[in-house]
């Protein structure tokens, strides 16, 4: 049976507490223990697939479907262990399942509570898989305290208390500021985070400080006092150049110690670092810089395409070189030349997005790229718009669009080369949807096989003609222009099984010109960057190496 590690946070959010969960679970990997990541987010939506990316930053997709919150693709970046639906779990879709169980008539006629039959609800998710793996680490969304928060304290409260002792250990990640004008750091706001947590019954065996500097011992030992806190269970954690150092730096500092001592594991297996060490040479010993123009809509923040960013950032790790991306409004390409702003970089990409807002400046990027010879990776809506230019400026389908644009605008105006997909098939049955469905969790989602051509440079960088992507996505490419964009030279070159929808697009005329259906950047990993964007750099620096 699992161990239960649960890591909550005070004082402020946005502190890193996914970044310190994912890193604790490569370090408890590092030492040889299975390991599997959670969220527990408070907010009501049911899962974040219908929140605005400017509201919540990208949604991370699994192989089985689920819609989750960023955090999941720290977790699988830094473990490389495959997230599912029940790693993710919001206030929202717990109270939607006990109000239908309230309506089923399961609760036989009691009146529904908070304390016991929402808890109660968390707690069954908590023991999903629980002998699956050695732990269990379940990481709760926002800071102690908050209102909506309250039913998730409440619930890993019970569930420790309700397992043997020493199953279950509670770390919680607070901020030690820095005053400039006394040149003091204020362990204040740590004590009362922690005694707020112990106003709800839960007492914290390790603290993770967050500071913008080391936490020095004077600091740690008074926090360990007031806290009640064993001192070498108080942990420093100031900023760090790269979230990849996390790992190492969190070793460095003692927490995996403290860790499994909390757990009173002793001795415990000796750590083998070796793979985060050399992500780590990757990054310091890289050689040259790129730079990339990713080309998008959500290009505020920058969360909003964090699992790209990383993607590119592994890709240059592939290549012992630095990638330097920079985020481009695509509507600025719709009242000006994109040359102007192209023209530096040495390769382009075009994330996936939804709504018609800025796709013409997409679609000129992608003309961009495919005639001055530029690199370019087209990202699900990317590959739409690259396809959607052949179409106008090679096919002669002057009018070429996507049913997504005339949907939202509620009527005709383009050809529809990408249409509203309405019938798919998922492993051996058939999935249908209407326009008039739901917008959650209604999209064509999770992992799905394509057969690559062989002999098609996707089939080279990949290695293999089988491949399985994650997907996110309402339309498609009609196949119905397969053999008029071919005669022009975009070959579809990624088909699925039942060669009913192009999942990738290519030029093989083209330096590198490549367009895919799904969502690469959700595989990447810094220790096995995808062999996509490994390439997508690759040419990348030879594009740079031209200039
Ligand atoms: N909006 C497009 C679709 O639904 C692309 C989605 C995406 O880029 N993830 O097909």
């Amino acid at each position: 049976m699992a161990r239960y590690v649960f890591i909550t946070g005070g004082v402020v959010s946005s502190l890193g507490k996914g970044l310190a969960s994912a890193s604790l679970g490569a370090l408890l990997q590092a030492r040889g223990y299975s390991v599997r990541l959670r969220k527990l987010d408070p907010y009501l939506n049911v899962d974040p697939g219908t929140m605005s990316p400017f509201e919540h930053g990208e949604v991370f997709v699994t192989d089985d479907g689920a819609e989750t919150d960023l955090d999941l693709g720290h977790y699988e970046r830094f473990t490389g262990v495959a997230a599912r639906q029940t790693d993710s779990v919001s206030s929202g879709r717990i109270y939607s399942n006990v109000l239908e169980k309230e309506r089923r008539g399961d609760y036989l006629g009691k009146t529904i509570q908070v304390i016991p039959h929402v808890t109660n609800e968390i707690k069954d998710f908590l023991k999903i898989g629980e002998d699956e793996v050695d732990f269990m680490l379940c990481e709760i969304g926002g800071t102690v305290g908050d209102i909506e928060g309250l039913p998730f304290f409440e619930a890993i409260r019970q569930f420790a208390q309700e397992r043997p002792r020493g199953q279950c250990i509670f770390v919680h990640l607070t901020l030690v500021p820095y005053i400039a004008a006394s040149g003091e750091l204020k362990t204040k706001p740590t004590q009362h985070s922690v005694k707020e947590l112990r106003a709800i019954g839960i007492a914290p065996d390790v603290l993770l400080l967050r500071s913008d500097q080391e936490v020095p011992q004077k600091e740690r030992e008074k926090i360990a006092l007031f806290c009640n806190v064993r001192p070498d269970a108080v942990i420093s954690a100031p900023d760090l150049k790269t979230i990849y150092e996390a790992p190492l730096a969190y070793h460095r500092e003692g927490l995996d110690r403290a860790v499994l001592d909390a757990f009173q594991i002793s001795p415990a297996p000796r750590p083998n670092l070796d793979r985060w060490s050399d992500v780590m040479d990757r990054l310091e010993h890289a050689e040259g810089e790129v730079r990339v123009a990713i080309v998008g809509k959500y290009t505020q923040l920058e969360d909003a395409y964090k699992s790209i960013a990383e993607a590119l950032t592994h890709g240059g790790m592939a290549n012992r070189t630095r990638v330097k991306a920079d985020w481009i409004d695509a509507e600025i390409f719709e009242r000006e030349d994109p040359a102007a702003y192209l023209e530096p970089f040495d390769a382009i990409l075009v994330p996936g997005g939804f709504g018609e807002r800025g796709t013409e400046g997409k679609i000129r990027a992608a003309q961009f790229a495919r005639q001055k010879g530029v690199p370019y990776l087209g990202i699900c809506l990317g590959m739409q718009m690259a396809v959607i230019e052949a179409a106008r400026d090679l096919a002669g389908v002057a009018d070429a669009g996507s049913e997504e644009f005339d949907h939202e605008a509620g009527k005709k105006r383009f050809t529809p080369v990408v249409y509203h997909l309405k019938e798919w098939v998922q492993g051996n049955h058939t999935v249908a949807r209407k326009l008039t469905d739901d917008k959650g969790g209604t999209m064509r989602l999770g992992a799905y096989t394509a057969h690559l051509a062989p002999g098609s440079r996707v089939a080279e960088i990949y290695g293999t003609t089988e491949i399985e992507e994650r997907h996110r996505h309402r339309y498609e490419v009609d196949l119905k222009y397969r053999e008029k964009l071919e005669k022009c030279g975009l070959k579809f070159s990624g088909m699925s099984p039942d060669g009913r929808l192009p999942e990738i697009v290519e030029i093989p005329d083209h330096p590198w010109f490549i367009g895919v259906q799904f969502h690469p950047e959700l595989k990447s990993k810094p220790f096995a960057p995808h062999p996509l964007f490994a390439d997508f750099v690759r040419a990348a620096v030879e594009a740079n190496r031209l200039v």
